[in-house]
């Protein structure tokens, strides 16, 4: 799939085509939902942890747990 920089990269230097393309094709600037709150190590946004304000996608919090305090009992 063409992506939204992609499409934008190849048109930047027609003006017109510019302007109509963000009007229509930008994404929404969004105060809440699971968009705001992204992986602070990679930007990943799904499976984000917010528990205890990790702020780490699951896959990021695997590698990182240790070093920020989690432990394995049993
Ligand atoms: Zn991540």
């Amino acid at each position: 799939m063409m992506s939204f920089e992609r499409v934008r990269k190849q048109i930047e230097n027609k003006p017109e085509r510019v302007s109509r393309y963000d009007r229509f094709n930008k994404s929404k600037d969004r105060k809440f939902g699971k968009i705001t709150h992204p992986c602070r190590k990679c930007g990943k946004k799904a499976g984000v942890i917010r528990k205890y304000g990790l702020m780490y996608c699951r896959q990021c919090f695997r590698e990182e747990a240790e070093r920020v305090g989690f432990r394995k009992y049993s």
